[in-house]
């Protein structure tokens, strides 16, 4: 391990239900003595994704969720373990051997591992209009052509913009076979670098912002399909892709030492229960790599990992605090007359234990942090132990 720093163990690009999840299981392990790891979010708009849009099925109708209420419940997680989210736009990530260089439209970041979940699109506040003046198309349900005929019928003299890849120009063929001058047709090209956002426009209309200028209309068809057909989100990293340009994958969700991949972006079938199953897998599989990176050592991950697996006496061992090593804090706290309050655990308000808090910033390693205080490592242990503290190297 080199000496340089990193700005957190994981970093997981994307805050749909894949990255999201990903993000909170790589956090948060429960075994006792499983040291966590720190893991940041990088969306280049406020989380949600698809699966935050309308309505979604998990398995069927039994199994479903309200619109917006995936993401309420991710989120109760990310920030209960106070899980950064950062709003940028991720544009190139680099292998530089011992840790990955994200570069984003605000600057750049460093991590030991890198899960992308970027999804079949890049997704801005198209929420706020879905179901009002913005809709989604996909041509292989039946009941589009129909509701094409409805809106040429409702609409005629008004302007349908609409939003896709190349692969668009299909559906407006389709759409002017229905519509027969009927509606004004305008179409925004995007391939996942022109459009960043949607406005509503006088009393009735919308406005699709692109990176040109704005086209206003008064109904968006966003175009699924043609998104479906090939990525448009995986161009940021080198590796190994498929026919279609998804993220190719094993089983596991690992593209390449310390790459992992999850939920659309590694393909169809496009789903919220995928997107959530390779999220849950991708962050035990990103944080068992970077406890090996760190401690070379399995991590106890019992639960999910049977211990005989690769298991030695070691095992059960929490890793040794040697003196390289820079404490983290990874959550917040409140301070009252006697103690110091964390999400699962407290220690004394004394002025050594604020002092050392304030030295856990992954900077400082044990051996300074113990040559300004003492023997630290008992209530160090207590936050890691709480899950609020982690180890870098
Ligand atoms: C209207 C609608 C209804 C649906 N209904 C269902 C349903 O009922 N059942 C079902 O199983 N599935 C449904 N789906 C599909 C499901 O929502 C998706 O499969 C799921 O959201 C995929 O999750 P994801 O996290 O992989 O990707 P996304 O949800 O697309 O999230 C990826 C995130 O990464 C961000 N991102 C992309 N590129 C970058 C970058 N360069 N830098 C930073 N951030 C970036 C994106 O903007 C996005 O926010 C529906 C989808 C839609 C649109």
């Amino acid at each position: 391990m080199s000496d340089k720093l990193y700005d957190s163990d994981i970093i997981v690009i994307g805050a749909g239900p894949a990255g999201l999840s990903a993000a909170v299981r790589a956090r948060r392990v429960r075994t006792y003595n499983l040291l966590p790891s720190s893991v940041m979010v990088i969306s280049n708009h406020a989380p949600g994704g698809l699966a935050d849009w309308t309505k979604v099925r998990m398995t069927g109708d039994g199994w479903s969720y309200e619109k917006g209420k995936v993401i309420e419940k991710l989120m109760a997680d990310i920030e209960d373990y106070s899980i950064p989210v950062k709003e940028e736009k991720v544009l190139k990530v680099e292998d530089e051997k011992e840790t990955f260089r994200i570069i984003t439209d605000e600057g750049e970041y460093r991590s030991l591992a890198v899960i992308i979940a970027t999804g079949m699109k890049m997704t801005w506040n198209e929420r706020e209009h879905f179901g009002d003046k913005l809709f989604g198309t996909l041509k292989g349900y039946r009941f589009m052509e129909n509701y094409f005929k409805e809106m040429c019928d409702k609409e005629e003299g008004k302007t349908i913009i609409f939003v896709g890849t190349e692969e668009t120009e299909r559906t407006v063929e389709f759409f002017k076979s229905i519509n027969n001058g009927r509606m004004k047709v305008k179409k925004v090209f995007d391939n996942g670098k022109n459009i960043h956002g949607y406005e509503g426009y006088k009393d009735e209309g919308i406005k699709v912002l692109t990176e040109k200028g704005e086209v206003v209309g008064d109904h968006v068809l966003v175009d699924f399909e043609s998104y479906q057909l090939s990525s448009y989100t995986a161009d940021l990293v080198d590796c190994e892709k498929d026919e279609e340009g998804f993220i190719k994958t094993d089983g596991r969700c690992r593209v390449q030492d310390g790459l992992f991949a999850a939920g659309d972006i590694t393909g169809p079938p496009f789903s919220l229960a995928k997107a959530v199953g390779e999220g849950t897998t991708v962050g035990l599989e990103s944080h068992r790599y970077v406890y090996r990176k760190k401690f070379d050592k399995e991590a106890p991950v019992f639960a999910f990992y049977p211990i005989h697996q690769e298991g030695k006496a070691t095992y059960f061992e929490i890793p040794e605090l040697v003196d390289e090593y820079r404490p983290k804090l990874l959550a917040s706290y409140e301070v009252d007359e006697e103690f110091i309050l964390f999400r699962e655990c407290s220690i004394r308000a004394k002025e050594s234990n604020l002092r050392l808090l304030k030295l856990c910033d992954g900077e400082h390693t044990l051996g300074d942090i113990r040559g300004k205080l003492g023997d630290v490592d008992e209530v160090i242990k207590k936050l890691i132990h709480g899950k609020d503290l982690t180890l870098e190297v």
